[in-house]
């Protein structure tokens, strides 16, 4: 495999011909023009295809991956995706629907979510997926309906660590957290999930999210293993699945390095032997959203306005923190960053200039790029926000103003 290391900027990976960015074997001009309309957020087949293939080169062949839905839950992003993984995890009733339309075995689907609702669970009991439990709660209802629907429930226990994935962007485990069950109250849901005749397929243990230190990631994993071999003792039968989450990071803003998955791997490796002598028939899955799918995808939108306001230049977008909330900065409640961004059809233009790039919104939180340097654009050109192929669309407040939603296009 390339190595992700040797990139230094993510545009990279979308080759340039003439003045133009390519993605998906053409131009970004020509592409605009098939989708017919901007903005539109476009993901590249091939991309995906390596991204997976690149995690599987890492890690050893016993390790399962999963793609987590929500990143990304396009349905051909997840069809396309579904061909290669080897399952899905999904965090509603919306999403365990897409999920069931792609030939993806439902004993590989699993469910998590900290308010799986009456009708969220019942669908997930008859689909034949996996629930991840959260809850005493979701642990009695999933058996009321078990009995009801004559199934017997897979599932597992999702566990809140008490441990968390250092230099993580988000803690999804460790202190207290709406998330799986304390690790103190997990002996007696797994005597419950025996006693009640649950069909017990193991652990689910997600510490983290978008982390670029393989230490801290490597730290985690054996923490999760130590738990997991720990927890076997209580299980009613053996653990034949084990989620350990995943928390693979991309690289967003100047200065972050791409996560190095040699040593990760290595590490997986060298765990493999103890996992196989002490859970013999624990299937070890990694569960990856952003990894997978945030470098492949782009949101583009078109400059609709050139404007100066007391010497400073403002390009002004049909495009914004409606469509890729994200990139603007979150409501600004950190410190904001800019997304790499570049003007798609003007990439080998050497006029350059420091610019502003806003959306069409009335809030000033409606920022693309703040003070960036890019090539001169005017009224027509395409602006391009890289690393926006997870938790782009999906994750942005698309009501907000009443503008049309984008295009999303697999190329
Ligand atoms: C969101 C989520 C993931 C995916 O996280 P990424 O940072 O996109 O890889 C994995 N597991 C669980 C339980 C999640 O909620």
């Amino acid at each position: 495999m390339n190595d992700a290391k040797a990139r230094h900027a993510p545009q990279e990976q979308f080759p340039v011909a003439g003045n133009c960015l390519q993605i998906g074997g053409m131009s970004l001009n020509r592409l605009a023009q098939r989708v017919g309309k901007t903005p539109f957020y476009a993901y590249d087949r091939d991309l995906l295809t390596a991204r997976v293939q690149h995690v599987r080169a890492c890690v050893p062949d016993e390790i399962h991956v999963h793609y987590s839905v929500k990143a990304n839950p396009m349905p051909a992003v997840v069809q396309h995706l579904a061909g290669m993984v080897d399952g899905l995890d999904v965090a509603s009733a919306g999403e365990l629907k897409i999920a069931l339309d792609t030939p993806i075995d439902p004993d590989h689907v699993s469910f998590a979510g900290p308010a799986k609702t009456e009708s969220e669970l019942s669908q997930a009991v008859a689909a034949g997926i996996v629930l991840s439990l959260e809850s005493e709660r979701q642990l009695e209802c999933v058996a009321r309906i078990g009995e009801a629907l004559g199934i017997t429930p897979k599932v597992m226990l999702r566990i809140n660590p008490d441990f968390e994935l250092k230099s993580s962007g988000m803690k999804m485990g460790g202190g207290a957290k709406q998330f799986g069950v304390d690790v103190e109250r997990a002996p007696a849901l797994l005597e419950s999930i025996g006693r009640l005749g649950m069909d017990f397929r193991g652990l689910h243990i997600f510490s983290g999210s978008q982390c670029l230190n393989a230490d801290a990631i490597m730290e985690a994993q054996s923490r999760t293993f130590e738990l997991a071999l720990r927890l076997a003792d209580f299980a009613p039968q053996d653990i034949r699945m084990l989620n350990i989450g995943g928390g693979f990071g991309i690289p967003y803003f100047p200065g972050e390095r791409p996560l190095d998955l040699r040593p990760i791997g290595a590490h997986l490796e060298h765990w493999m032997p103890h996992l196989k002598s002490d859970l013999p028939q624990a299937r070890v899955i990694i569960e990856l959203g952003r990894y997978l799918v945030g470098e492949a995808g782009i949101y583009v939108t078109r400059v609709i306005e050139r404007k100066e306001s007391r010497g400073q230049v403002f390009l002004i977008t049909d495009g914004g923190m409606h469509h890729h909330l994200a990139a603007s900065g979150n409501l600004g409640q950190v410190i904001r960053k800019n997304y790499p961004v570049a003007v798609g059809n003007k990439m080998a233009e050497t006029k350059r200039e420091v610019v502003t790039v806003t959306g069409p919104l009335c809030t000033p939180l409606d920022l693309i790029a703040d003070k960036m340097e890019l090539a001169r654009a005017e009224p027509g050109d395409l602006i391009v926000v890289f690393q926006s192929g997870a938790y782009g669309l999906t994750a942005s407040p698309t009501g907000f103003l009443s503008h049309p939603r984008p295009g999303e296009v697999l190329v």
